[in-house]
């Protein structure tokens, strides 16, 4: 674990972003900065881009490297946030791993990595951070589960287990917690433009138009059309009185029964 950057104590609300250097987290750690958020990011590796965005958008940054499936490192890296802003308001659980590959060949080692970082993950940071906020009594969580949260796939049980895992521990927590002042949600996205689903497609495992064509929006999200999710579920004024839902932001993929052709002729 090591601090890269650091800046005084918070005047605004705070929030701290996992996986923050790339892809959703980034854009994420952007929009809440433009909604007035000063952000803590964490990354397995120095979240460069990410603080210089927030940064240009005018809030402070503290950007701190740490592995969230270590559980010392977590300890450390929630003392170091709260020893450099003095409040967490909103912690986004987004740091995740992916992996495809035949349940029947997974080993052991690599489902202990998946669950490990996108499920103890969220455990690890929920439980750092959620205990700060409950003597509080103020604070919200959101965390990044997926359409894989919902739903199973082929070649995906590691990656849907997790993450069906975080939707149970979303709902968990969001009921024991929520009536001392600390509410938690989860949102679900489907397939979205990132590094991710570029080296998936690279590596052969679906195109574009698989995705394209099986979405009823008919388009890939956009890490935006979650940062934007993210943003309402974590603001009070907006979601004062959402608990506990796992939030599709999927294009209508999770509510659609109909067949390829049927879909089709709909374009
Ligand atoms: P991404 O581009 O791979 O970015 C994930 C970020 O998390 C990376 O910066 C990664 O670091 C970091 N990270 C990985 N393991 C970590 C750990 N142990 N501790 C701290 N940081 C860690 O992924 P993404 O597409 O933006 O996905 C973000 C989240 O959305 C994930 O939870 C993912 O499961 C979920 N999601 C994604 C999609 C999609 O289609 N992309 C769909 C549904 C849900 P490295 O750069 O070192 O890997």
């Amino acid at each position: 674990m090591d601090e890269t950057q650091s800046t005084g104590v918070a005047q605004g609300p705070v929030a701290v972003v996992t996986g923050a250097r790339r892809g959703i987290g980034r854009r994420i750690a952007e929009t809440l900065a433009a909604e007035g958020y000063d952000l803590a990011l964490i990354d397995v590796a120095a979240a460069d881009e990410t603080e210089k965005a927030v940064k240009a958008a005018g809030r402070q940054v503290l950007s701190l490297v740490g592995d969230v499936s270590r559980e010392q490192d977590v300890i450390g890296l929630a003392e170091q946030v709260y020893g450099s802003f003095g409040r967490v308001d909103v912690l986004v659980n987004n740091a995740g791993v992916n992996l495809i590959t035949p349940t029947e060949e997974l080993t052991g080692a690599d489902w202990n990595r998946v669950l490990g970082v996108n499920l103890t993950g969220t455990f690890l940071c929920s439980r750092e951070f959620g205990r700060r906020m409950l003597a509080w009594r103020r604070g919200g969580i959101v965390n990044i589960s997926s359409l894989l949260g919902l739903q199973g796939a082929p070649d995906r049980a590691s990656y849907a287990v997790s993450k069906h895992g975080v939707v149970g521990l979303t709902r968990s927590l969001a009921v024991e917690w929520g009536a001392r002042g600390v509410r938690v949600n989860a949102v679900c996205p489907g397939y979205v433009n990132t590094d991710m689903n570029a080296t998936n497609q690279a590596r052969g495992f679906y195109t574009a138009e698989d995705i394209t064509e099986r979405s009823p929006m008919g388009r890939f999200a956009e890490p935006d059309d979650v940062a934007q999710a993210v943003v309402f579920l974590a603001d009070e004024r907006r979601s004062g009185y959402v608990n506990g839902v796992a939030l599709s932001v999927d294009g209508g993929w999770n509510a659609d029964a109909s067949w390829r052709s049927l879909r089709l002729s709909k374009r």
